[in-house]
C-alpha cells in the first residue's frame, strides 16, 4: 500500500531528523541518560548542562530569560499550570477573559475554575474567527485577574492580535497568558514584543517529540504562580519530577531549527498552502473557513453539500483532519466552526488540511487532484 500524503501538521509534525538523532543520544549508557537532578556525578553534570542548553534554546525562542522557561509534558499541562496555578494563589477569587473557540486544554480548565468560583467572560469571535481589543477592552472588570487567549486557532488557523491585546492587558495591570501551541515555531512568538505574561509550547507541534513542552511564566509574576504538580520542587518549584533529559534535549533542538529556519519555511508552506486553495476554489460549493490572517500552514474548507466524514474517508490518498484532532473521535459539528457561524451541516462538511516542512510540490498537486476526483464523484452521488 501506498501511504497517504500527511496533511495533518496542525495535529501533530514528525519529529525532525536532527531532533531524532540529538534524542538518541541521551537514552543509552554511551549517551547523557542520567537525572540532571543528580548533583553528585559527572553523569548528571553532563545532563543538566544539556537541559540548560535545551532551556536556552526555548528561551532564545521567546526572547526571554531562560529562568523563565518551566518545562512541562506538553501544551495541555501548560495551560492547566498557568490557569489553575494563577487562580490557586487568589483562592479561586477574580475574573477570567477567554474565548469560546479556545482548545480544549484552555476551556476544560477553565470550566473547572468556574466550578472553583472564579467567574468568567467567554468572548465569541467574528465571523473571521479573530478576537478583538475591543472586545477584550469591553470585558475587562476590576476584578479582571487574567485573560487567556490562543495565539493561533488550531482548526482554523486565524491569529489574534497578541500584540495589542497584551498592550491592554499591560496597561489595565491584567495577566495575560496565550496558548501558542500552533504558533511557536511558525512564526514569532517574541514574548516582549507580545506582552504576554505566560506563554504555553508544545513540543510535537514543531517537529519536536510528544510528551515535551513548557510554559514561559515572566519573572516578576512567578511567586503568584502555585505548583499544581507537587514532589521534589524542581523547576523553581513550580513544576516537580524527573526532567525527561532525551525528550528536553529534543524540544531545544527543534526550538534551535525553528528560531533559524521559520521565517523562510512559512514563505515556502504558504506558497503550498495558497497554490492547494488555487487548485480546488473554483469546485462548485467550496469555500474556505475563516478569513483575515492565517497562519502559513493551515486550509480549513467546507465542501458544502457532501457529508465530511464520507469525504474523510473518500479521501484515501490523503491524512486530514475533520475539525479539530481532540474532537475528531466524535461525530459533533466543530464548536470553533459553529461559533464562527457556520450551519451543523456545513461545520460537518469541512475538513482541516495542514501542511509542514516536509510537504512537497508533488504532494500538493496529487492533493489537487485527488480532491477534485472525489468531490466531484462525490457531488454527482447526491
Ligand atoms: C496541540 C494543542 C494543545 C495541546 O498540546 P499538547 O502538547 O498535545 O498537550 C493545546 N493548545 C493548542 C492550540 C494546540 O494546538
Amino acid at each position: 500500500m501506498t501511504m497517504p500524503i500527511y496533511l495533518d501538521y496542525a495535529a501533530t509534525t514528525p519529529v525532525d531528523a536532527r531532533v531524532a538523532e540529538a534524542m538518541a543520544g541521551c537514552l543509552t549508557m554511551e549517551g547523557i541518560f542520567a537525572n540532571p537532578a543528580s548533583r553528585s556525578h559527572f553523569y548528571g553534570w553532563q545532563a543538566e548542562e544539556q537541559v540548560e542548553l535545551a532551556r536556552r534554546h526555548v528561551a532564545t525562542l521567546l526572547n526571554c530569560d531562560a529562568r523563565e522557561v518551566v518545562w512541562t509534558s506538553g501544551a495541555t499541562e501548560s495551560n492547566n499550570l498557568a490557569l489553575k496555578g494563577l487562580f490557586e494563589g487568589s483562592g479561586y477569587k477574580g475574573h477570567i477573559i477567554t474565548s469560546v473557540i479556545e482548545h480544549k486544554a484552555v476551556i476544560d480548565p477553565v470550566l473547572w475554575l468556574e466550578q472553583q468560583g472564579v467567574e468568567v467572560t467567554w468572548l465569541t469571535p467574528g465571523s473571521d474567527g479573530l478576537i478583538s481589543v475591543d472586545q477584550v477592552q469591553a470585558a475587562m472588570r476590576e476584578d479582571t485577574r487574567l485573560v487567556s487567549l490562543m495565539h493561533v486557532n488550531n482548526e482554523i488557523g486565524v491569529i489574534n492580535p497578541i500584540a495589542e491585546i497584551g498592550k491592554l492587558c499591560r496597561q489595565k495591570d491584567v495577566l495575560f497568558h496565550v496558548d501558542a501551541a500552533q504558533s511557536a515555531g511558525k512564526m514569532s512568538v517574541d514574548v516582549e514584543t507580545l506582552q504576554v505574561d505566560l506563554m504555553s509550547l508544545s513540543g510535537h507541534k514543531f517537529y519536536g517529540p510528544k510528551g515535551a513542552g513548557a510554559l514561559y511564566v515572566k519573572r516578576s509574576i512567578q511567586h503568584q504562580l502555585k505548583p499544581i504538580i507537587h514532589g521534589g520542587g524542581h523547576e523553581r518549584g513550580m513544576r516537580s519530577g524527573t526532567l525527561a533529559t532525551h525528550q528536553l534535549v529534543g524540544m531545544g533542538i527543534a526550538a534551535q531549527i525553528a528560531k533559524d529556519d521559520f521565517e523562510q519555511e512559512a514563505l515556502k508552506t504558504a506558497a503550498l498552502r495558497d497554490r492547494l486553495w488555487q487548485g480546488i476554489a473554483d469546485l462548485p460549493g467550496v469555500f474556505r473557513n475563516g478569513s483575515g490572517v492565517v497562519t502559513p500552514g493551515h486550509l480549513n474548507v467546507c465542501f458544502s453539500g457532501v457529508d465530511g466524514e464520507t469525504l474523510l474517508l473518500s479521501l484515501r490518498e490523503l491524512a486530514v483532519s475533520s475539525g479539530s484532532a481532540c474532537t475528531s473521535a466524535s461525530l459533533d459539528p466543530s464548536y470553533v466552526l459553529k461559533a464562527i457561524g457556520l450551519s451543523d451541516e456545513d461545520a460537518l462538511s469541512s475538513i482541516r488540511i495542514s501542511l509542514g516542512r516536509f510537504t512537497t510540490t508533488e504532494d500538493i498537486e496529487q492533493a489537487i487532484a485527488h480532491i477534485r476526483t472525489i468531490y466531484t464523484e462525490l457531488k454527482q452521488a447526491v
